[in-house]
């Protein structure tokens, strides 16, 4: 069983503690568009020459979608295929998307896209995908004693619980947070799990990030 927390720094954050970077694809690939598309609006409308550029901007544009779906694909097989289990928090994202200043962001990390092929690959091999759709403080709630903080800004990536002690890197715990939901739904289901599925249970603890 894995949960897996979305972010931007890191697109995933999973429960055992492994952080995969965000490759950021749009902003790698937006000088670039931005003079493909230039090119384009310089040429005179109906010629010759705006439409070689028009097709030049339309296969870069093609090269980014293959990047990033080469991507996801890739990342969700793996797993898919070392899990039997995988948990992910869907409100949060649509919530985030809301963020006028986050949703550039959001979408060149395409979590979305992350989740609908982690869904049919998990299908494919009698797997599950559990999609936690009600509101969740993931990252304000301590994995370890259910403590739950008013308020945790953004930039705070690690913390202390006030009544357990123990340290928590924000993203982790989240991903923490997620599983243990997870864990929930699939008994409410009716699904027998292994909880802590031969994972370190110390794993959320910072020292192990
Ligand atoms: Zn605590």
């Amino acid at each position: 069983m894995l949960g897996l927390d979305m972010g931007l720094t890191h697109l995933a954050i999973d429960s055992s503690g492994t952080k995969e970077p965000n490759p950021r694809f749009l902003k790698k690939a937006s000088a670039n568009l931005r003079r493909k598309q230039k090119a384009v609006s310089r040429c005179k409308k109906g010629s010759k020459r705006r439409a070689k550029a028009r097709l030049k901007l339309a296969k870069a544009h093609q090269r980014l979608a293959n990047a990033r779906a080469d991507f996801q694909h890739k990342l969700s097989r793996q797993l898919i295929d070392e899990n039997q289990a995988v948990i992910v928090e869907t409100l949060k994202v649509k919530n985030m998307l809301k963020n006028k200043k986050l949703s550039k962001h959001i979408a060149d990390a395409s979590w979305s896209g992350v989740i609908e092929k982690l869904e049919y690959k998990a299908k494919a091999q009698g797997k599950h995908l559990i999609k936690i759709d009600q509101w969740l403080a993931s990252s304000k709630t301590c994995s370890c004693c259910g403590h739950k903080l008013e308020e945790l800004s953004l930039k705070v990536r690690e913390w202390q619980c006030p009544a357990c002690s123990v340290r928590h890197d924000r993203d982790i715990d989240a991903a923490l947070n997620i599983k243990a939901q997870g864990i929930l739904k699939l008994k409410a289901a009716g699904l027998s799990v292994s909880a802590n599925g031969g994972k370190r249970k110390t794993s959320h603890a910072l020292a192990a990030a």
